[in-house]
């Protein structure tokens, strides 16, 4: 049994069964045990793109870096990451926008949950000087670009599912030998506003996406820019249930291990770009991770990084098909760009 879990059973013994978002919460954030908090695992119980493939971030600085222009090239501006994990995805982008225009105008902010990451990104992003946002207050200062990789799908979700005709919302509490246990909220659930798909008996819903979407509409009113988001999930008809939980690579129970393994949700991206357009903001996609990077010119850059580096030829063209190929990546992870209202389209979508 982990530490957390024992914390959570005291608590849940004393207070009573807690929402899955809660426990989500719990188990990524607890300060003392969550996953994220104390022992994140990227490369170890998950792999990201930008830990694939370099040509990842390249990409999305060279995009970051057109979009920069697009809004007139502005002599204040920031590239913001939220989620930004071991800093490799920062690093690769402003390399690529550096060699392009030698990185003037853009300071780079960051936000991030975890102390052990932000120690690992102000270590890795030394030269770059970022900033670190405690919360998404300061954003709307500069015009500004936020990107984040794999960050909605950590963002806690509540779920519910109809019983006897109303809505309850599904809890994790104690079983008969007091373990821990997913059940139903014997009250009735005052379900977020939430549109349903015909005949659904079940729903899932990240609350955190309407407050995303009120920072940028806060942000937008003041400053122009946008947020690009990358992550698996769908863009229509999302399921009710798709808590899961990892740990070195493996899939297992979301009640297993909590705080040391991965827990993660998928993103409803149609969702999200509705509360955005509700919001006034003009959304984009979600358009596929395959077709966007294939777009965006990185065969190109594969091709050019192969020449650079004969040796790992065989190496920079398995990661980058990783990344593409719709049996793996590509078709599964989708990208979705929310902008201040009056842009043009962004360039991929
Ligand atoms: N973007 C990186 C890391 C993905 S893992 C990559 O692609 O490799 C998820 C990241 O989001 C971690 O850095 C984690 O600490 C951070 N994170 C999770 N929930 C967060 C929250 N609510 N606020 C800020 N950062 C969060």
């Amino acid at each position: 049994m982990t530490r957390l879990a024992s914390k959570l059973k005291s608590l849940i013994r004393a207070g009573g069964p807690m929402p899955v978002s809660a426990y989500m919460n719990a188990c990524l954030h607890d300060p003392e045990h969550g996953y994220y908090a104390t022992r994140p695992g990227i490369g170890r119980d998950f792999i990201t793109a930008p830990e694939i493939s370099q040509v990842f971030g390249e990409m999305l600085g060279l995009w970051a870096l057109h979009e920069w222009q697009a809004l007139g090239s502005p002599e204040r501006f920031s590239l913001v990451e939220a989620g930004a994990g071991r800093g490799t995805m920062m690093d690769d982008m402003m390399r690529a926008v550096r060699q392009a225009n030698g990185g003037q105008g853009f300071d780079v902010a960051i936000n991030e949950a975890s102390p052990v990451y932000s120690a690992a990104q102000k270590e890795r992003l030394s030269d770059l000087h970022p900033s670190f946002l405690g919360a998404f207050q300061s954003i709307g200062e500069a015009p500004f670009i936020l990107i984040a990789n794999e960050w909605l799908d950590c963002l806690p979700a509540r779920q519910f599912v109809q019983s006897d005709g109303d809505w309850h919302e599904k809890v994790v509490g104690l079983d008969d030998q007091g373990d821990l246990a997913i059940g139903i909220a014997t009250d009735k659930a005052n379900a977020p506003a939430f549109e349903m798909r015909d005949g659904a008996t079940s729903f899932e819903v990240q609350p955190a996406l309407e407050t995303l979407v009120d920072v940028l509409k806060d942000a937008f009113s003041v400053v122009p820019g946008r947020a690009l988001f990358i992550d698996y999930g769908v863009s229509e008809g999302a399921p009710g249930d798709t808590l899961r939980a990892f740990q070195r690579g493996l899939q297992v129970g979301p009640l297993a291990l909590p705080g040391s393994s991965d827990l993660t949700v998928d993103v409803d991206f149609g969702r999200l770009r509705r509360l955005a357009e509700k919001a006034g903001l003009s959304g984009h996609g979600p358009v596929e991770q395959g077709p966007f990077l294939m777009g965006l010119g990185v065969e190109a850059r594969m091709h050019a990084l192969i020449r650079a580096n004969q040796g790992r030829a065989e190496e920079i063209y398995k990661g980058v098909t990783r990344l593409v190929d719709p049996a793996e990546m590509g078709r599964r992870f989708k990208v979705i760009c929310l902008s201040a209202p009056g842009l043009a389209a962004p360039v991929g979508f």
